[in-house]
Parts: structure tokens; sequence; C-alpha cells
């Protein structure tokens, strides 16, 4: 686009470059101050059942509370800590705090809910990840059952032998696997069928247009059929408004997650939304 817009652009594109890079060495420098001041915070977005209309459990959804930035999206963190390793404190943070947070509420009293916890390739595929995993349950006091892990397709794809390894240690200890942002990878369905995971996220992006666009509306009930076929439950992220809730109930979805719901709140929210009448499945 530098080229087409002539010469002098090309330096305001080029000085535009340096700039990100030094915002991303910055970020980079910053997270580590982060990881090790506790500016990192959990937010849980409610899944509600279709059919009872309650709430079942909860994504937890890491939020990075910058002292000069404010809020950092982990769509811009994330992948920046995958890239330099730093993923590997902040996950497991994420998973300490995530079983810790759901334990309390257990001991609340607020019933059978599970959260599910987005798992970055590099933590998945490290040696001493399912150590881990056990070490976090046993300190935290939270049964397997109500765990659960996201990973999307890549995670699949990249080191397939190991992932279905994996995924099949996580099924002997108990613990639900979820494919998140399905539709998004490269991966199909029937590869589904040889795996021990029990939900299919459907992205967000197929979501978005269901009211508009009747292609989507294919899409989407083809994946639910299919999903359903072969024995998974099927979650619709991003529901934002009654119109494409009603069309994802015509097409036999399980679960809903989205802002028509809930938007991710922190810890004392939830207690306060679960405590509130939306009462959770007992
Ligand atoms: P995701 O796992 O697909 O999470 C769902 C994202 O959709 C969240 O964005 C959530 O806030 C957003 N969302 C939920 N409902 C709606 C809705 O109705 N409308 C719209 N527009 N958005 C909705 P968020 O929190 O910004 O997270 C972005 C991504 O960052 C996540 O996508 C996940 O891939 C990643 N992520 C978040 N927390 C963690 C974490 O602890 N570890 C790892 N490895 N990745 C994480
Ligand atoms: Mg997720
Ligand atoms: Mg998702
Ligand atoms: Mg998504």
């Amino acid at each position: 686009r530098a080229k087409k817009l002539g010469r002098n652009t090309c330096r305001t594109y080029t000085s535009e470059i340096d700039t990100q890079v030094s915002q991303r060495l910055a970020l980079r420098r910053d997270m580590q101050a982060a990881i090790e001041g506790r500016q990192f915070e959990l937010h849980y977005q409610p899944l509600v059942c279709a059919r009872s209309a309650r709430v079942t459990g909860f994504e937890a959804l890491l939020r990075w509370r910058h002292p000069v930035h404010g809020y950092v999206s982990p769509g811009v963190f994330i992948p920046l800590a995958e890239e330099t390793g730093q993923i590997v404190p902040i996950s497991e943070w994420v998973l300490e705090r995530a079983c810790r947070d759901l334990s309390d509420l257990r001991c609340q009293g607020f019933g059978e809910l599970r959260v599910a916890v987005n798992l970055s390739p590099l933590q998945f595929q490290r040696p001493g990840f399912l150590d881990t995993l056990s070490r976090i349950l046993a300190s935290s006091g939270l049964p397997a059952r109500c765990l659960e892990l996201e990973l999307t397709e890549g995670i699949l794809l990249e080191d397939t032998e190991l992932a279905i390894e994996r995924l099949f240690a996580l099924q002997e200890m108990g613990i639900g696997a979820s494919i998140d942002d399905f539709g998004t990878g490269y991966s199909s369905l029937s590869y589904l069928k040889h795996l021990p995971i029990g939900k299919l996220k459907i992205d967000r992006s197929f979501v978005q247009e269901l009211a508009s666009s009747e292609r989507d509306v294919d899409i989407v009930s083809g994946i639910i059929a299919m999903a359903h076929r072969l024995g998974l439950t099927v979650v619709a992220e991003g529901v934002e408004n009654e119109k494409q809730r009603r069309i994802l109930e015509d097409q036999g979805c399980d679960l809903y997650q989205g802002f028509l719901f809930a938007r991710p709140m922190p810890l004392g929210s939830l207690q306060a939304f679960l405590e509130n009448g939306c009462l959770a499945a007992r």
C-alpha cells in the first residue's frame, strides 16, 4: 500500500512500524512487571443453558490492568506473551486463580458450576503441563469435573500426536475439553469423532450476522447438526441479541454465551449476578 501512495508515505509507513516495534518492546517489559506486580485479573462470563435458562458455568477471561494504559486486551498481549514464553507463568496463574475462585463459589453453595479456562499452545505442549494441572486441582480442592479447558483448532493441528495424547490424559483425569472458536481454523468435524472432546464453541463471527445472513444460518445449523451427531454439546459465542438467540434455539444450540446474557465480570459481580435470581443449575 505504501508503494501505491508514493515515496513520502513510505517513510511514515516505516516509522509506524518502528513505533509498533517499540510499543511491543515496552509491552513486553511491562508484562514482566505485571507478572510480578499483580496487575492481572480474571473476569468471568456466564454460559447459559438454552433449555433451562440457567447458568451452567463461566469462562475465565484474562484482564491486564496496565498502570498507564488501563485495560490491555488479551488479544494484544497474549500473542506477545506466547512469543516471549511469558505465557507460561501467566497461564499458571490463570489456572490457579480460576480453580480457587470456583472452589470458593462452591463452598458458598452456588451449586454445580464449571469454569472454562483458555489454553495457550505453549502451555498445552509443555512437558510438565499435566503435573501442573494435578497440583493446582489438589491445592484448590476443585473436583476435576468442574474444570474445562478450551483449545483452539490450531493447538490440535500444531502437534497433533501430542495433542491427542494430552486430550486422552485429560479425559483420564476427569477434566473436560472444548474446541474454541470453531470454524475459524482449518480442521474438519470428522477428526473430532476420534477425540475425547465434550464441547464445541461456534465462533462469534458466525453468530454475528445470523439475523441477516441465510448463509451463516446454514453454516451454524450444519455445525450444530453434525456436532450433535458426534455427541458434542454446542455453545454459541457472542450472542448479543434476541434475534440471534431465537435462531440458535431453532437450530438446537445447547448453550449461549454473550453480552445478551452477561458481559465478562469480576468475581464480586459474578457472585451478585448468581445471587440475584440468575439461578445456577443445582
Ligand atoms: P475467546 O476464548 O474466544 O473468548 C471470547 C471473547 O469474546 C472474549 O474476549 C469475550 O469478552 C468476547 N465476547 C463474549 N461475548 C461477546 C459478545 O456478545 N460480543 C462480543 N463482541 N464479544 C463477546 P476477550 O476477553 O477480549 O478475549 C479474547 C481472547 O483472548 C479469547 O477469545 C481467548 O482466545 C484469549 N484469552 C482470554 N483469556 C485468556 C487466558 O487466560 N489464556 C489464554 N491463553 N488466552 C486467553
Ligand atoms: Mg475461549
Ligand atoms: Mg472462543
Ligand atoms: Mg472467539
